[in-house]
């Protein structure tokens, strides 16, 4: 496998970090966080569009949903997710909304 080697050339086509502008919301950002194993909430700012991947001149693939798999791991769940996903399971929906779609 191919690593990144941090030249942030693919910066530019990060939605994320056009928007934001903030280093540390940049693919290049994101492969620093997996190389210091820190599956910090901040990847949750990815949108898993995948243009960092089309855009790397090296091939490189950030594995992007797997790096959020492992916030996940890491207990980095926040209150909003928490609540959507118990909403899913009662409610079908997340937004916890008791009236389904064959209900209307
Ligand atoms: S993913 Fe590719 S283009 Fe982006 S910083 Fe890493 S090596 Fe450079
Ligand atoms: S997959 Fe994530 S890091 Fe890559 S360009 Fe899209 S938003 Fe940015």
């Amino acid at each position: 496998m191919i690593k990144c080697n941090e030249c942030g050339l693919c910066k530019e086509s990060c939605p994320v970090y056009r928007a934001v502008k903030k280093e540390s919301v940049s693919p290049r950002g994101f492969a620093i966080l997996d190389k210091k194993q820190n599956y910090d909430k901040a990847l949750y700012y990815c949108t898993l569009c995948n243009n960092c991947k089309v855009a790397c001149p090296y091939g490189v693939d950030l594995k992007l949903e797997e790096l959020r798999e492992k916030v996940l791991e890491q207990n980095g769940e926040t209150e909003s997710i928490r609540k959507m996903i118990a909403n899913l399971r009662e409610f079908g929906n997340p937004y916890g909304m008791s009236v389904g779609i064959k209900d209307q």
